[in-house]
């Protein structure tokens, strides 16, 4: 006879937190435009037919809101479970102008620069 267990499962802890299946993303876009905080680009892949590839520039940023799971057409974005990651816990000013410099240099890298250490501090 099964047991009914009583114990939530323990959740995995995440490393990163999103990842993305490269051979699914057709550099559409769809995600850089979606996200909220400056955490995607596009960075130039030379091997790549449209010659660029999604890229997790600044995952410090990530506030694990998932738009840019939403948003792939390709189902090429995971996000890890808010319980699996220590998040940013709120859009910073940094993130936000990050976001409008990589939309203004069409989704293109940025240079990553140095970490958000306030995005760092106010982790969960
Ligand atoms: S989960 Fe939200 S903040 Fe994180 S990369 Fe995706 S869209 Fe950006
Ligand atoms: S939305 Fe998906 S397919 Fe489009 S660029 Fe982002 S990861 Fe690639």
């Amino acid at each position: 006879m099964n047991e009914i267990q009583n114990e939530p499962q323990k959740q995995e802890t995440k490393t990163e937190p999103i990842w993305v299946i490269k051979g699914y993303c057709k550099s559409c876009k769809k995600c850089v435009y979606a996200c909220p905080a400056g955490v995607l680009s596009m960075a130039e892949v030379k091997e790549a037919i449209p010659g660029c590839m999604i890229s997790v520039d600044r995952p410090d940023l990530c506030i694990g809101c998932r738009h840019c799971e939403y948003a792939c057409p390709d189902r090429a974005i995971s996000v890890a479970e808010k319980n699996e990651f220590p998040f940013a816990k709120k859009i910073t000013p940094e993130a936000k102008e990050r976001q409008t410099k990589i939309l203004a240099n069409d989704c293109q890298s940025l240079s990553t620069g140095e970490k958000d250490e306030k995005a760092e501090s106010e982790r969960q």
